[in-house]
């Protein structure tokens, strides 16, 4: 009786699964092959679309099945894998029927008056006119918080829906321990005699070329091109339909092919992931992510730890060298590893270095979380904004447009979601410091371009798990310590104290 019910759930899941591949597939569409007309009318498809899959999911319900199921979870009836494909569609279950219809309909209209807001807020440097759009967008949030439930901070709740199990509290001891490595350590940076010169690596780099390299190097470090693309958009993303077509994009900038490349792992390290996940659980909770913050671990794997590192380019720097001879000939390993690991602290996030990176993470979660919790006024954001940043990266915030207008997410109701990509980097320096371990010849591997001992290691431990553990609990069964800042801190340290000869 009770197995007639999984499987029962099982097959709503199913369904789901394959509406919400459709949906990605035309969003991925609409980045990647649309013609610019046909954006009003392709916003209409994906509302219509996404509230068919909102009615379905709520749908799981029908006849009673969920409820149902979750009793049994509850008195302990359920083991193993039905446990978790219980769990997991539960929670996502519970958050979504909490949110009623006509604040769900609110919600979209707002963030789309938003979005638009901000957008010619950041072109005018004008933060006066976005701040009415943007109190009404956290005044909803408040309202999502409230809806949702939490213990608490109204953060908590909008913290959990993309790291799940993750508080505010938590979060900053983590990161407060994590600022407390990364600003010494900047000071330290910047009074090197080591100048680091970045313009070494830029020249003419036509996009045909840049595209073949890229393409070469996501096959080289595993990516199956037989489940999936390698595409262009205005900005990178990675999107899998189901483990078996997995889509990545890069941008091309002709004066730097670094951008390209180093973005194109980034992607690859999520769509590897994606391909890693159990195809035979494909629509259930074992064939997802864990959460945004182990995504996001992946890729700053592949992207830093592996790919900025000095074995990787050992490697791959003859690759290099044969698609671009100019500059890169006459170029010596060591310059060039020098200028792929410049430290320079910055205004824009996504433009920052390994050690800076976090710092914009940090600010905004401070930021983020008095928001919130309803303790600052946001009429006050731009100076707060410029005053951490001159305290934390030591620099003078000229505009907002440079300052806090720079990013989309508080724009489109994206609170809690920054704190996941200091998570992240956290996280995969705690892995990859356990890989070392399980490894010992980790390095020499990657110096010969050995790339598929790490890539089995990550769908053992991680991929194939899908939603099994909470991102805490995986961290704890994987590396034998719950997250914690101390890897990243050491691997920093340890890799820029010997670039900058600290
Ligand atoms: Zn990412």
């Amino acid at each position: 009786m009770k197995q007639k019910l999984i499987d029962e759930l099982k097959g709503r899941l199913r369904d789901i699964a394959h509406l919400n591949a459709v949906n990605s597939l035309v969003s991925w569409d609409q980045e990647v092959n649309m013609p610019e007309k046909g954006a009003d009318m392709r916003s209409s498809s994906l509302a219509a679309l996404s509230s068919i899959i909102h009615e379905k999911f709520l749908d799981l319900d029908a006849g009673g099945l969920l409820t149902g199921l979750k009793r049994e979870l509850d008195s302990k009836k359920l083991k193993g894998k039905d446990a978790t494909i219980v769990r997991e569609t539960w929670r996502t279950f519970d958050r979504e029927r909490k949110l009623p219809e006509a604040f769900v309909h609110e919600y979209a209209e707002v963030i789309s008056k938003s979005q638009n807001a901000w957008t010619t807020a950041r072109a005018k440097n004008d933060f006066k006119s976005f701040l009415p759009h943007l109190r009404k967008v956290v005044e909803l949030k408040r309202k999502e918080a409230q809806l949702v439930g939490y213990e608490k901070s109204p953060y908590d709740a909008l913290i959990d829906q993309h790291e799940p199990g993750m508080t505010a509290e938590s979060l900053a001891i983590i990161l407060a321990d994590l600022k407390d490595i990364l600003v010494p350590l900047l000071k330290r940076i910047k009074t090197s005699q080591i100048v680091l010169d970045r313009t070494l690596v830029r020249g003419a780099f036509p996009t045909e070329k840049q595209f073949a390299l890229n393409r070469f190097v996501a096959e080289t470090i595993g990516f199956d091109f037989q489940a999936g693309r390698l595409d262009v958009s205005t900005h990178p993303f990675s999107s899998g339909f189901h483990p078996r077509d997995v889509r990545i994009t890069t941008r091309y900038k002709e004066n730097d092919v670094l951008d390209s490349l180093m973005s194109t792992m980034h992607e690859t390290g999520h769509g590897l992931y994606e391909q890693g996940l159990p195809f035979e659980h494909v629509g259930t909770p074992l064939s997802d992510s864990v959460s945004m913050g182990i995504h996001e671990s992946q890729s700053r794997l592949w992207e830093n730890m592996i790919g900025r590192s000095r074995g990787f380019w050992t490697y791959m720097y003859q690759h290099l060298k044969k698609a671009f001879p100019v500059p890169f000939k006459s170029l010596p390993l060591a310059k060039f590893y020098g200028a792929l690991n410049a430290v320079q602290p910055s205004l824009i996030r996504v433009e920052a270095d390994e050690v800076t990176y976090n710092l914009h993470i940090i600010i905004r979660f401070e930021i983020e979380k008095e928001i919130i919790e309803g303790t600052i006024d946001l009429k006050d954001l731009p100076e707060i904004w410029s005053a951490k940043y001159k305290e934390y990266l030591g620099i003078t915030v000229p505009s907002d447009t440079f300052g806090v207008l720079q990013d989309v997410h508080w724009s489109i109701g994206y609170f809690g979601y920054f704190p996941s990509y200091s998570l992240g980097n956290l996280y995969a320096a705690q892995f990859f410091a356990k890989m070392h371990k399980d490894i010992p010849n980790l390095n020499t591997q990657i110096e010969n371009g050995q790339f598929d001992v790490i890539l089995t290691w990550l769908r053992m431990n991680i991929h194939e798990r899908g939603k099994t553990y909470f991102a805490q609990d995986l961290i704890k069964k994987v590396t034998g310590e719950y997250p914690t800042s101390r890897y990243f801190g050491e691997y920093l340290n340890k890799k820029y104290s010997e670039i900058y000869r600290l």
